[in-house]
């Protein structure tokens, strides 16, 4: 596969220090559900892709990329201001895996399957029949709520 001077998808971090850019073609997405995905997500799943070296562009202006080694072979990359996990990596890898969340737009991008469901949690089950709220849940003001977050949150 040959870079694509056209393709261009753009992610960044919740503070927007970090930005991520994917001039190619990445490969499926996967829905990792092993232990340290789900921890370092916060969540019961990641939804990563893989993109090759060649076609992966980090902006990091502030040098706030931090790494934690996660095994022998591997690390994962956060943003050091904000949290947001951004990537990992292992050892003598040409391809980066990619956190999704950092994106509005995903252009070009396949769903491959879930992985590691061996170590799912017994807790999480797709709940579609629940019903969806444009933000917050009822019974809940955010302007009432003692928080940082802005009022649109
Ligand atoms: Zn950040
Ligand atoms: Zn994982």
């Amino acid at each position: 596969m040959t870079t694509s001077p056209q393709f261009d998808m753009r992610g960044s971090c919740l503070c927007g220090a970090i930005a991520v850019q994917i001039t190619r073609p990445p490969g499926d997405m996967l829905m990792c559900h092993c232990s340290q995905c789900r921890k370092t997500a916060g969540a019961p799943f990641h939804c990563v892709f893989p993109v090759e070296a060649d076609g992966f562009k980090l902006h990091d202006e502030e040098h706030l990329l931090r790494e934690f080694r996660s095994s022998r072979d591997k690390i994962r990359t956060f943003c050091g201001r904000c949290g947001s996990p951004i990537y990992s990596l292992r050892d003598n890898a040409n391809s980066f895996r990619v956190r999704a969340g950092l994106f509005e737009h995903l252009d070009s991008v396949d769903w491959g399957g879930h992985i590691f469901v061996r170590d799912a949690v017994g807790w999480y089950h797709e709940h579609d029949e629940l019903p969806r709220y444009d933000a917050l849940e009822p019974g809940r003001d955010s302007a009432k709520s003692k928080t940082l977050l802005p009022d649109d949150y």
